[in-house]
């Protein structure tokens, strides 16, 4: 038996399972591998992670002391391609939660049809009361754990929440150390100056708004005409505000973890970054009102974007939902108890899976890229995700048209059966 398995679809119900990503994974894959008609031994093969690392790093702090920092990564599958996932740092990291980010990175690559399988990684640390010194050693001590684990072929993290192109950098400094040359396709979303992709930090926003585009057209509405409400200010709800403002969507509210902002007639981005930046907040600004951040989620809007945690739309609070369409640029965002909800209201739902995966196309095309050796101009990285973008967007609709179900579950499903009809082909071995 498998340590962990899982029970029964009881064991979704109730708070405590509503909260847990990989309980709202594994219930999505339940729904998709029922509906595929999926050989059960298959369906155990995508819900296990294939490799699951655990690691407690000894780090040396600026005050002398050492203190232990668990980190995990998981590598959910490598049908398709190396494992390919971020990495992210924050206080309340867990397994499950890293199963769950590893499984969807799976199934977004799937979704995208670009050859990579799943991972993630995250580390648990506070990085608001850590030096840059002291992420420099966390990074290193996580990478030189790993680093037998992770390389071009075998496993390649990119940034995720609260890691950036810096973190990338020390990663991809570390592992060349290793091994003994310079191999900068090990991670993406590097700086420009070390094999990044021109476009890489605003593709996941790219990403959402192509998304929105098609989705808004699909519903007869005009983007000129709609209002957006984005949770998150960070890589990607700050430049889904951007370009999404840019295009002529209408923000008219940004909720943050410490306040949110209003207007009306559509928030200035560029101005509340301004903002952002001087003052470390979103709050008071000049250009907007303060408004509940709980109750700001619930304004009526054409658009919501969810940009930000796991669990914000749940059960307790989806019935409130006043949008038409919901983006999501978060992993994970809508709790697997909230989806008959949303779908009761009519709300047009851009999965996650498919949402966000503007962020690792274009990862993979700077994996592409730093094994070429021969880097694209913009342009071209833009007409190429968009590409991408497209095909998904409506292979993910045509497929929910065609077998009747609703967009998340025809995105597991198609991404499903593409994983499993590479395993199907590998056979098993052993
Ligand atoms: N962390 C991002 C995500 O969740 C990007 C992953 C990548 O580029 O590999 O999709």
């Amino acid at each position: 038996m498998i340590e962990n398995a899982p029970t029964s679809p009881a064991s979704y119900a109730g708070t405590e399972g509503e909260f847990n990503p990989r309980l709202s994974a594994e219930a999505r894959l339940d729904t998709a591998a029922q509906l595929l008609g999926l050989d059960e031994g298959i369906e155990k093969i995508l819900r296990y992670p294939s490799r699951e690392m655990t690691v407690h790093l000894p780090v040396l702090l600026d005050d002398g002391r050492i203190e232990i920092f668990t980190g995990y990564r998981v590598q959910h599958s490598i049908a398709r391609g190396p494992a390919k996932g971020g990495i992210r740092y924050a206080p309340d990291v867990t397994l499950d939660e890293v199963r769950a980010l590893a499984s969807w990175m799976t199934w977004k690559c799937a979704v995208a049809d670009i050859p990579f399988g799943g991972g993630k990684g995250g580390v648990i640390c506070d990085p608001t009361i850590l030096s840059p010194g002291e992420l420099e050693r966390i990074t290193r001590r996580y990478t030189a754990e790993l680093h037998e684990f992770l390389g071009p072929d075998v496993d390649v993290p990119a940034p995720d929440m609260n890691t950036d192109a810096q973190t990338m950098a020390w990663i991809m400094d570390t592992y060349s150390m290793h091994a003994g040359h310079t191999q900068t396709a090990v991670v993406t979303g590097k700086p420009l100056e070390l094999g990044g992709s021109r476009g890489r930090p605003e593709a996941t926003g790219r990403g959402c708004m192509i998304c929105t585009d098609f989705a808004v057209k699909k519903l007869g509405l005009d983007r000129n005409n709609c209002r957006v409400v984005i949770q998150g200010f960070g890589n990607v709800g700050g430049m889904s505000a951007k370009l999404m403002s840019q295009a002529g969507y209408k923000i008219i509210a940004i909720v943050e973890y410490d306040g949110a902002v209003y207007n009306a007639k559509g928030l200035d981005i560029a101005a509340l970054a301004a903002h952002r930046k001087k003052t470390g907040s979103l709050t008071d600004f000049a250009g907007g009102e303060n408004v509940d951040r709980e109750e700001a989620m619930f304004l009526e809007t054409e658009v919501l974007l969810p940009a930000a945690k796991e669990n914000v739309i749940t059960a307790a609070n989806a019935s409130r939902l006043n949008c038409r369409i919901l983006t999501e640029g978060a992993n994970g965002p809508t709790t697997y108890l909230a989806d008959p909800i949303v779908d009761s209201k009519g709300i047009f739902v851009v999965p996650d899976i498919l949402a966000n995966s503007g962020g690792v196309t274009v990862s993979y095309f700077e994996w592409v890229q730093d094994r070429q050796g021969y880097f694209w101009s913009e342009k071209d990285v833009n007409q190429k995700l968009a590409e991408i973008m497209t095909n998904a967007f409506e292979s993910v609709v045509n497929y929910a048209e065609s077998h009747k179900v609703n967009n998340r579950i025809a995105a597991y499903m198609l991404a499903m059966d593409r994983v499993a009809q590479a395993i199907k082909l590998r056979g098993i071995y052993g």
